[in-house]
């Protein structure tokens, strides 16, 4: 079982960043209203995530670091299969094989926390008592020590903690009402406090895309035939010179779509001066039926059922927009 995990970590665990993305999304499927993201050397010594949620029950600890168990891998050629099934329930297993993980967690009546660790094996010790308020905290520390050839893969420190940064920037975007913080070497990096007023929703875009971002920008308002398009839409002087800065979120999800940004693209086509980029932060809310944003969810793949509608939706409330815009 221990290689079959360290095989699924070569999928779900590609380097620090998918670490600290996994564990993010395990907090706010656990209801965290508070998460404190503390990484050291760019992720690779140690990530310790804390938060406020339910918590993971003393019984539950080692079934929540244990492939569930409808492993059938006998062979080599059933890995293919297993690549194709996706991993569910497989992140967590999949970071233990590769790290050496702490979990402790602390459920509501229970009096005191748990807490398990583990070496990179997938043999856990009985938990142990360790004071823990409601709620969990996950600490990964020396990623890949026990896999030299994917240690070999990562990159700097600073690589490294910027593709780890930009996880925590999306899902700041993402989740307005949960409190985020982020530290790097002991160094607060990203505070962001719960927003819920359009200023506080303006202050967390600011300290996510910079301030320079907000001060030439727009918030636009669009509603259509059953389709919602909001957020922030940065006016054509507005040009940022090291990455796109572009997200955008369907039903809460960032994804990255050529429906989407053909047209963004034509829309800001007119306004464009040559080599600025479009950049924005938007929200497009649509019946669930209409979308399946869970089609690659690692790869921010999207599918809509009327994608025309779509296209033509997005197109022409940014294009209404920006003319408003243009002096
Ligand atoms: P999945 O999220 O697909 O269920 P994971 O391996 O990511 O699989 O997590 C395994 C299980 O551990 C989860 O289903 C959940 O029950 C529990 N768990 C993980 N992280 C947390 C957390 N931060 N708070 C509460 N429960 C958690
Ligand atoms: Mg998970």
């Amino acid at each position: 079982p221990q290689l079959i995990n360290q095989i699924a970590a070569g999928e779900v665990v590609e380097r620090p960043s998918s670490v600290v993305k996994e564990l993010l999304e395990n907090s706010l499927d656990a209801g965290a209203n508070r998460i404190h993201i503390e990484v050291e050397q760019g992720g690779v010594r140690r990530i310790r995530i804390r938060d406020d949620g339910c918590g993971i029950p003393r019984h539950e600890l080692a079934l929540a670091l244990s492939r569930h168990a409808t492993s059938k891998i006998t062979s080599l050629e059933d890995l293919e299969r297993v690549a194709s099934l996706g991993f569910r329930g497989e992140a967590l297993p999949s970071i233990a094989s590769v790290s050496r993980l702490t979990l402790t967690s602390a459920v509501a009546g229970e009096g005191s926390g748990w807490r398990l660790r583990g070496d990179g094996g997938d043999r856990f010790d009985d938990p142990e008592p360790a004071p823990h308020p409601v709620g969990t905290t996950i600490d990964v520390k020396d990623l890949f020590f026990n896999v030299p050839a994917r240690r070999k893969f990562l990159r700097t420190e600073r690589t490294e903690y910027g593709h780890l940064e930009e996880v925590v920037r999306r899902i700041g975007l993402s989740r307005f009402d949960v409190t985020l913080d982020l530290s790097h070497n002991g160094k607060s990096t990203l505070r962001l406090p719960a927003a819920s007023s359009q200023a506080e929703r303006d202050h967390r875009v600011a300290q996510v895309c910079g301030q320079a971002f907000i001060g030439q920008s727009v918030f636009i308002e669009q509603a259509a035939a059953g389709l919602r398009l909001e957020g922030w839409m940065g006016l054509p002087t507005f040009s940022r010179s090291q990455a796109d800065l572009q997200y955008f979120y369907v039903n809460g999800r960032m994804v990255r779509d050529k429906v989407v940004s053909h047209a963004v693209r034509q829309a800001y086509q007119d306004v464009l001066y040559h080599g600025r980029h479009a950049a924005f932060v938007l929200y497009l809310t649509l019946d669930p039926v209409l979308v399946d944003v869970n089609a690659h969810p690692a790869k921010h793949e999207v599918r809509f059922r009327e994608s025309r509608m779509v296209h033509d939706f997005l197109f022409s409330s940014l294009h209404r927009a920006l003319a408003e815009l243009r002096p």
